[in-house]
């Protein structure tokens, strides 16, 4: 066997059911022979109660010497003062874009899903110009929220949307807007978008659909999209519909993607319900690695990882209670490892 040349990466564990996903993603990496040379290091709740700070110095100085990092769920201390330690990273870093592939793997209600959102990581409502007016006696009378488009904003994500699907063999892009009531705000969302387009005419094929009619559009007929290119707050909320196309939440995988930094994670949150209870499906955070494997050059390895993913579950059987399955996540990871020894 070859050795492959380290690559240093930072592993934050997280919170939640976070720890354990890590956990089994390490050990399936490792005996697939993947080359990542971890340093952990805390975030979010586990930072903060280790240290009073969600953010340490330590994590940030880590990615930025990396470039790269896996991350399990974070959540974020309640009370004023305290923003999404997710939105936080991707602002750090300049994490524009977000790449969510949703890829049948266990034929469910809807089979042969082969769909890639593309969601705009810092812009739109998540720059969160939120503030309240009071009115007589009641200090939050009135809720005020702007979002911000920027065009050169839009164009950088839409750019990078038409790259990758010039690059992964995609045939259509479809622009994701509600140009009919938010005019401005994602009017230019859509112009812009469509301008980018016009440079790949006769490459990638293109059209546009009002958010609404798009969720219903996925429930309806999920195989007229091949990749989806969204703001950030319609990405958040079909990424979850995507992801309940293929499954759940528990398959579903994505990428946070800057010009010097890549942070990969699962879709899914803490899932504090079932934290600690040894049942969470790590194949979101698996997937995930995958897209890490295929970013730092290694695809026979990402290849090698969905292939035994896809045996585990489809051949032997092997299922996590999500997936209508019994097994502990152990279980399954025990499982995925013997099928990566024995091929
Ligand atoms: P957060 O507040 O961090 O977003 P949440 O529970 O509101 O957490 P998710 O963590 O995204 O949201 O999950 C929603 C539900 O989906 C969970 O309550 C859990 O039952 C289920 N779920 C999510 N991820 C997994 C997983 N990896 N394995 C099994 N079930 C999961």
């Amino acid at each position: 066997m070859t050795t492959l040349n380290p690559i240093p990466t930072t592993l934050i564990p997280g919170d939640g059911i976070g720890p354990e996903v890590v956990k089994a993603t390490i050990a399936v990496l490792e005996a697939l022979g993947a080359p990542f040379k971890w340093e952990t290091q805390l975030a979010g709740m586990a930072a903060f109660n280790a240290c009073g700070d969600p953010m340490p110095p330590a994590l940030i100085d880590s990615i930025r010497k990396n470039g790269l990092a896996l991350k399990g769920p974070l959540s974020t201390p309640i009370g004023e003062g305290f923003r999404s330690a997710n939105v936080r990273l991707r602002e750090t870093f300049g994490l524009y874009a977000n790449v969510r592939p949703a890829l049948t793997i266990v034929p469910g209600r809807f089979d042969k899903i082969d769909i890639v959102l593309i969601r705009e990581n810092l812009e739109g409502f998540y720059v969160a110009h939120e503030h309240y007016l009071p009115v007589g006696d009641d200090p939050r009378a009135v809720a005020l929220s702007s979002g911000a488009n920027t065009r050169v904003g839009i164009n950088r994500i839409a750019r990078y949307a038409f790259e990758y699907a010039v690059k992964h063999g995609r045939k259509k892009i479809t622009i994701v807007h509600k140009a009919n009531v938010l005019k401005v705000l994602t009017g230019l969302f859509l112009e812009e978008a469509r301008n980018v387009a016009r440079e790949y005419e006769g490459r990638v094929a293109v059209d546009d659909r009002i958010v609404d009619a798009c969720a219903m559009q996925l429930v309806l007929n999920p195989w007229q999209f091949d990749m989806l290119l969204c703001s950030n707050l319609f990405g958040d909320i079909l990424s979850d519909e995507l992801a309940g196309l293929v499954g759940g939440l528990g398959l579903a995988p994505g990428a946070n993607i800057g010009k010097d930094v890549a942070i990969f994670e699962a879709v899914h949150g803490t899932a504090p319900d079932i934290a600690g209870k040894g049942i969470a499906n790590p194949i979101s955070l698996l997937l995930a690695s995958g897209l890490m494997l295929d970013h730092v050059g290694h695809p026979e390895l990402a290849t090698r990882l969905r292939t035994a993913i896809d045996l585990t579950l489809n051949q032997d059987n092997v299922k996590t209670t999500d997936l209508g399955g019994k097994a502990t996540t152990v279980a399954f990871t025990e499982a995925l490892v013997k099928r990566l020894k024995s091929a």
